[in-house]
């Protein structure tokens, strides 16, 4: 398409091809900008972006008072910390951000009749949708005048949206392409925004550039993890889901777990506030428990080993795949993750005004087993 964005454009989309290039001679190479003033205010922007990306509540309006290349070069900054801190939900957390903040600039455009956009030189096409839009639009592969799309590309895109509207028996589907309404366009757009931003990460980062990184990546990793565990609060059994209330009682019987249960079930009790030696406990009832090997294991998968890479629980899809997602229940049917299960099932649980009521309505009535560290209802 041909169409040069304006600075101030390429800052709010600073991802597109145009931004990169357009801060390539505005600063020396990387390893010598960290060493400059500048780069520490560069890194505190990234720092300022990444915490945006953390916060429950987000204030996408342009927060950073900054030149247009300076907020560019933030949002590299931003994905080259995040990879140098290697956690797939920060990946994912950034990624979303990063998608949300282009829908929001998106739709601020050309503002409303009491609130000025921030584009007063927008031109709307007949579909009221500007050169930005469209370009942007068509980077991504997304045609804004065309009411619909690749099946393949529209599964991709909406396989984290729940809502009814998008599942595929709620749409039209002809010749390999499904039907989408004009104003569902840019909601799509944000969607393969992220699909394509998080697919891109984590960058290849050199070593002794994370190196330089290392006081920063480790303070967000602190506060990431200081966050997790405000999120989940005390650790509470009876909301874990199914799956994992399985494994825990195949553990509790004896029984050995394969890798992909073991992995499962650590990621998930670790993420929720479980420590290292808590986690080990658990699978002191193992027959083939070797403490040693156990710890060895269970550091591994947390990132206190070597590679300080820390792992995220398998999504639903991933634990079908693998044949740990067994006893579903009602809550289930809304869920496309264990955490998502035990954070709603955490917050119905503290509704409740007499947990020890008898009869009460559960859509999930998990067995309950001693797991050691962690408290029972
Ligand atoms: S649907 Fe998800 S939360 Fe429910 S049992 Fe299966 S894997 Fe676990």
């Amino acid at each position: 398409m041909d169409y040069s964005p304006s600075a101030k454009e390429l800052s709010h989309f600073p991802f597109l091809k145009k931004a990169q290039d357009h801060i390539k001679k505005s600063f020396p190479p990387l390893d010598q900008l960290l060493k400059e003033e500048k780069g520490a205010f560069l890194v505190e922007l990234a720092v300022k972006r990444i915490n945006q990306a953390l916060a429950s509540k987000k204030t996408i309006a342009a927060h950073f008072q900054t030149r247009d290349d300076e907020e560019i070069a933030s949002y590299v900054l931003a994905r080259i910390i995040v990879s140098c801190v290697q956690d797939k939900q920060l990946y994912d957390r950034l990624a979303r951000y990063e998608a949300e903040r282009a829908y929001y600039f998106l739709n601020a455009e050309t503002g409303s009749e009491s609130e000025q956009g921030w584009n007063p030189h927008a031109v709307l096409d007949d579909d009221q949708n500007s050169r930005i839009a469209n370009y942007l639009a068509a980077e991504f592969r997304i045609d804004l005048a065309k009411d619909r799309m690749p099946l393949a590309d529209y599964v991709e895109i909406v396989s984290v949206l729940h809502e009814d509207r998008f599942k595929l028996v709620n749409r039209r589907v002809q010749n390999g392409q499904v039907g989408i309404k004009k104003e569902e366009l840019l909601e799509l757009l944000r969607e393969r925004i992220r699909v394509i931003l998080r697919r891109d990460l984590p960058y290849h980062v050199p070593k002794s550039l994370c190196a330089q990184l290392a006081p920063v990546t480790e303070s967000i990793k602190c506060e990431y993890q200081q966050q997790m565990l405000q999120q989940f609060g005390a650790i509470e059994e009876s909301a874990f889901p199914p799956c994992m209330q399985a494994l825990i009682t195949a553990l509790t019987a004896g029984t050995n777990l394969t890798h992909a249960g073991r992995f499962a079930l650590t990621t998930f009790v670790h993420t929720v506030g479980m420590d290292v030696p808590a986690i080990a406990q658990l699978y002191a009832r193992s027959p083939d428990f070797d403490p040693e090997k156990t710890m060895y294991q269970v550091e591994h998968i947390t990132g206190r080993g070597g590679s300080g890479t820390e792992y995220t629980a398998p999504a639903c899809a991933a634990m079908r795949t693998t044949g740990l997602c067994v006893n579903r229940d009602a809550i289930c049917e809304n869920t496309n993750h264990p955490l998502s299960y035990y954070r709603y099932k955490k917050r119905e649980l503290a509704k409740r005004p007499n947990k020890s009521e008898k009869n009460e309505p559960s859509p999930a009535k998990p067995e309950k087993v001693g797991v050691p560290g962690i408290k029972n209802r």
